[in-house]
């Protein structure tokens, strides 16, 4: 399988740009202790993986696609996600491709170079964690990590064609996850299959010492909960989730699936989440509130490639930042240090904290009557390289339908349901209660 997978590779990826960095010599010498070793019972026995570049590997380079962090060669250990994956054996072959810091929805922040959507290259494959959804679409892994703060496992798993799920906050250890805006960050798996996710999710969830936001829950075995039934499920569908600015066919293709819903014994009702039109403000308020406090690590000592045009040490600080740092990184930091600075912390940060509660609340109101929600996960198919990147406002825009299910905090994947006339991937997304993973996975897999 390694060798298969590095066989792709090879093939593709000159094309693809999934991977930021490959461990060659190190995976093939993993694999043959694996074939040599006796016990191959463990759950992801040699399967190949790729992690998103913002996960970190111990001794394997680690840049969150961003050049400030190009000589981070050596990472001291592995993300707890990492080393989850590791006692199940699976084969790390490489690092994936990303929006510098996770910030972005196309991958062409990348500060490398863009991945391309394996479908139709001439199309974004999403982002930010572009690299993971292409990699696997791409027959380069069987799975791979991603991460999801408002919308990244998702979208990117919606324009490629393969499924991603962003757990319930606290479900899966952020511990080794370079923080992006910390109260919305999820690790998640993307697959070809519901149930690759399942047997993923399994492995890499629970409790972690090391994350003080990690919730101390069961972790269930949520391939039982794979039974095909889903007679009698109670789906929500919100009528902002269909509404105009959604593109025609993406509408269709889910009211097709409704209808699939529907011949399984499942029924659907249109209900209101009235607050979710504030989620995008809401949302690149607070990500980049949070943002700009945790960035303030990479100042060129600490982290990141020091500048050496310096004269003193605030200089030093100062052009490390200026020159280590993409675009899209620094307007989120300006955002986010004038949000919270003294005079405007109270009408901006403050009061898009209450927002957020009330978009919390609008799904928890809907989950007293129903199993799920449904609707697309993304309001347009993959859109082309080149066509957005020019203009922040559209580009965060095209969140406005992943970006309510980070602030309320509960789970969302998304699955493929169909292909545009121009023959790009539409993703179907289902959102759950807190907790209730095995749900979403049985609704995400009935469906499939
Ligand atoms: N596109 C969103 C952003 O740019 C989401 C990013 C993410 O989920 N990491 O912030």
């Amino acid at each position: 399988l390694v060798e298969a997978s590095y066989n792709r590779i090879h093939e593709v990826d000159d094309q693809v740009h999934a991977f930021l960095t490959l461990d060659e010599e190190n995976a093939r010498q993993k694999a043959k202790e694996l074939d040599n070793g006796s016990d191959t019972t463990a759950k992801l026995f040699g399967i190949p993986v790729g992690i998103k570049d913002n996960i970190v590997t111990k001794g394997l380079r680690t840049t969150c696609g961003s050049q400030f962090l190009r000589n981070f060669n050596d990472p001291l250990y592995d993300a707890t996600v990492v080393e989850k994956l590791n006692a199940e054996k699976v084969v790390t072959v490489g690092k994936l491709n990303m929006d510098e810091f996770a910030m972005g929805s196309s991958n062409e922040n990348s500060s490398y170079t863009p991945t391309r959507n394996p479908w139709n290259t001439d199309y974004v494959p999403g982002g930010s964690s572009g690299g993971s959804a292409a990699a696997v679409a791409s027959g380069q892994v069987l799975f791979s990590l991603g991460s999801d703060t408002g919308g990244s496992i998702r979208q990117p798993a919606a324009f490629c064609g393969v499924v991603g799920l962003k757990p319930t906050y606290g479900l899966v250890s952020r511990f080794g996850l370079v923080a992006f805006a910390s109260s919305l960050d999820q690790i998640g798996p993307l697959t070809r299959t519901v149930e690759d996710n399942a047997r993923v999710l399994e492995v890499i969830a629970g409790h972690d010492k090391m994350d003080s936001t990690s919730a101390n829950v069961e972790v269930p075995t949520y391939t039982e909960a794979l039974t095909g039934d889903v007679n009698g499920l109670k789906i929500a569908v919100p009528k902002e989730y269909l509404a105009e600015g959604v593109n025609p066919e993406v509408r269709e293709a889910v009211m097709e699936a409704l209808k699939v819903y529907e011949s399984l014994g499942a029924t659907w009702e249109e209900v209101s989440l009235p607050h979710s039109k504030y989620a995008v403000s809401t949302y690149y308020l607070l990500a980049s509130s949070e943002a700009s406090a945790n960035l303030a690590r990479f100042d060129g000592v600490r982290y990141g490639v020091r500048s050496e045009n310096a004269d003193n040490m605030v200089d030093m600080f100062k052009k490390s930042r200026s020159e280590g740092f993409g675009e899209e990184v620094k307007r989120r930091i300006m955002l986010g240090t004038f949000a919270l600075s003294s005079g405007y912390y109270d009408a901006y940060y403050k009061k898009a904290q209450k927002v957020r509660t009330l978009i919390k609340n609008d799904f928890e109101k809907i989950f007293e009557e129903y199993d799920v929600v449904i609707g697309p996960t993304t309001p347009t198919p993959a859109f082309k390289v080149g066509e957005k990147i020019n203009d922040p406002l559209t580009m965060y825009a095209n969140d406005i339908l992943t970006i309510p299910v980070n602030l309320a905090g509960v789970p969302g994947i998304s699955v493929p349901c169909g292909l545009s006339e121009a023959g790009l991937p539409i993703g179907l997304q289902i959102i759950g209660k807190h907790f209730d993973e095995s749900t979403v996975f049985r609704a995400a897999h009935a469906f499939e």
